[in-house]
């Protein structure tokens, strides 16, 4: 279906009219704010690497410029669990491997709570419910008569009750429990100490830092080890290279053994660790400290921390470390 036929215009089927920059029919209007956006997001990538933004403000262009173009005048449609779905993936994928350059599998909920980026759906009720206000204040003859709200899509919201700011919360609370019901145990407990810090409404400070990447693919476990890599390539196994070569045992490569466990990294761990004590948290999680962490060998609540700039630098000069040993000892 092209939404520049002439022929469609002129042929009058009500469904593919334009008006006011809104086709009038659900699936034409989607798709043509879908095509329009996946044409101008390799734009806004192409811009974005040559000026080597941050994360956050690349976050920051893609929520001002594509992510509204996408969901433009959507609020007027009766959307179902699948339309949501559709965009809610086409968004994940395009801003984890291209904007955060971080692996397409990381669990959806945590990048969105790293990116601040609203499900969907919750975007849509928030621009739905200005609507319904605006047009409480416009005359009976004013009324759009197309506007396709249904009671089943409204679900336990009352809409006429509430104020924006009542609306926000409730939906914050939605989206909260969403992600506090995940599936995963990792993203469960990462969710757990995030919220314990207060931050989950907040941007995370460290994507306006310049390299944030490496320390999000470590926060989002879909890092560089094979253990979160190998679901991308079916040729790759997800043991541990080095304990193979060395000890030759098959040992599953995570976050845990790398930054804990392998006999490979062991020097390199000592002074890491020394120098992590050093490390004072006190102001940010009362009742721990690092060497609770380390004796716990705690790598979520570590990676939970990462907003300490000085954890995050030791963080980053373990990883590169680490990752220097096992690029020179594989081949
Ligand atoms: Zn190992």
């Amino acid at each position: 279906m092209n939404p520049n036929n002439k022929k469609t215009i002129k042929t009058l089927i009500p469904k593919e009219i334009l008006y006011l920059g809104i086709w009038l029919d659900k699936k034409t209007h989607l798709k043509f704010n879908l095509d329009k956006v996946k044409k101008n997001f390799k734009n806004l990538v192409n811009i974005l690497e040559q000026k080597k933004f941050t994360n956050g403000l690349k976050i920051h262009f893609f929520k001002a410029v594509l992510h509204s173009q996408l969901l433009y005048g959507l609020e007027i449609f009766d959307l179902t669990e699948n339309d949501f779905k559709e965009i809610d993936t086409w968004i994940n994928k395009k801003v984890t491997k291209f904007l955060l350059k971080i692996n397409p599998h990381s669990p959806r909920l945590i990048y969105k709570t790293e990116a601040k980026i609203d499900s969907v759906r919750i975007t849509i009720y928030k621009r739905k419910y200005k609507l319904i206000q605006k047009l409480n204040f416009l005359g009976f003859e004013k009324l759009i008569k197309l506007l396709p709200f249904r009671e089943k899509e409204s679900e336990n919201i009352n809409w006429k009750a509430r104020n924006l700011k009542e609306l926000e919360s409730e939906l914050d609370n939605y989206r909260i429990n969403q992600l506090k019901n995940s599936p995963s145990w990792k993203v469960r407990k990462y969710l757990k100490i995030v919220t314990i810090q207060g931050n989950i409404n907040k941007q995370q400070k460290y994507l306006k830092w310049k390299g944030s990447t490496s320390i999000l693919k470590l926060r989002t476990f879909t890092n560089y080890l094979n253990r979160y890599s190998y679901v991308m390539n079916e040729d790759k196994s997800k043991f541990c290279k080095l304990c193979k070569k060395i000890n030759n045992l098959d040992i599953i490569e995570d976050l845990d053994h790398f930054l804990w466990n392998c006999p490979a990294y062991e020097n390199n761990r000592k002074i890491w660790i020394s120098e992590l004590k050093n490390i004072n948290i006190s102001h940010i999680l009362k009742n721990n400290n690092i060497s609770n962490i380390i004796d716990r060998k705690d790598s979520i609540t570590l990676l939970a921390l990462v907003e300490n700039k000085s954890i995050w630098k030791s963080l980053k000069k373990l990883l590169n470390h680490n990752l220097g040993i096992r690029a020179n000892k594989r081949n």
